[in-house]
This record gives C-alpha cells, sequence and structure tokens, in this order.
C-alpha cells in the first residue's frame, strides 16, 4: 500500500473548448498551469469518444469506439507525472440518446461542451512509475510522502527561523 497526505487544495473551473479532445485540453491545461498533483470530475457532451478496457492478462487497452453522441454522466480523472510531464487519467461514463451507458478508461473524447472541475494539491507532486505486476504505470507513493516530509521540514524551519530571527 501507499498513501500520501495532501493538507491544501486549489480549485480550478473550466469551460473546454468545442471541437477539442478532454483529454489532450486538460493534459495541456495541467502543462501551462504547472499542476503535478491533482483530481478533476467532468461533465457535458461529446461527438464522439474511445473508451478502453484493460485486459489484465495480455496488459493492454482493449479499445471501444463510440462514433455517436455521448452525455458525459460522469466523469473523473486524476493529473499526476508521468515521464517529467503532466499526465491525465480519466473514466467516464457515457450515455447515448437512449440513455444506454457504456464506461471504462477514456481514451479519447472529441467535446461538444464539457465542465471541469479540478482540485489541486499545489504543495504536492504526485509521480508514476512502471508497475511490473500489472503493467501499468502507477503512482510512486513512497516519493510523493518523502516529497511531503521535505515540505515538512522546510515548513518546520521557516516558522523556527522566524521565531528565532523575527
Ligand atoms: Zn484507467
Amino acid at each position: 500500500m501507499g498513501l500520501s497526505r495532501f493538507d491544501t487544495v486549489k480549485h480550478l473551473i473550466v469551460r473546454v473548448e468545442h471541437d477539442s479532445d478532454l483529454i489532450t485540453f486538460i493534459t495541456s491545461l495541467a502543462k501551462s498551469n504547472g499542476l503535478k498533483a491533482g483530481t478533476f470530475t467532468a461533465i457535458g457532451a461529446l461527438k464522439h469518444a474511445k473508451i478502453g478496457f484493460y485486459d489484465q492478462e495480455k496488459h493492454e487497452y482493449l479499445e471501444v469506439r463510440l462514433s455517436d453522441p455521448q452525455e458525459i454522466a460522469s466523469c473523473i480523472g486524476n493529473i499526476s507525472i508521468k515521464k517529467g510531464v503532466p499526465f491525465v487519467h480519466a473514466h467516464a461514463v457515457l450515455a447515448d440518446q437512449k440513455g444506454d451507458v457504456k464506461a471504462g478508461h477514456l481514451l479519447e473524447g472529441k467535446v461538444f461542451a464539457a465542465e471541469v472541475h479540478i482540485i489541486e494539491f499545489p504543495q504536492n507532486k504526485l509521480v508514476r512509475k512502471n508497475d511490473e505486476a500489472t503493467g501499468l504505470s502507477l503512482w510512486d507513493l513512497e516519493l510523493a510522502i518523502s516529497s511531503l516530509l521535505y515540505e515538512r521540514v522546510e515548513d518546520n524551519w521557516l516558522r523556527e527561523k522566524s521565531r528565532i530571527f523575527g
């Protein structure tokens, strides 16, 4: 198990550009705002989408294309750092015009309209590293904890410094 504590948060409310790809849009937003750790939710509608199912034996995503318009009934995800740059991981429940749903790992989603709420953990950095057992790139939480501890030490030092030196 890995565990990390996040004490401070910032909120970002975003209207996603029409015709952009949802994952690409959030990724570039994370890059331009220097987001290193966060979670998000999104609702809205997609013109078409591609979702994935992770084959646990073969360690690869099986893809399902949804070529018709979809409501984003629910989309949740997170932002962390993979190979030095922000990486967006999102899952979505998508509903067609009959209300029938398909759900999975969101690979692509052409946005008709979407509203995103990002919760950023500005003092922290979540880093992914390859995990042999799953073949996935998972959070390296020991590293997250040590960066958090480092900040605590630094905070304590600053507090102590201002107490002593004013
Ligand atoms: Zn996933």
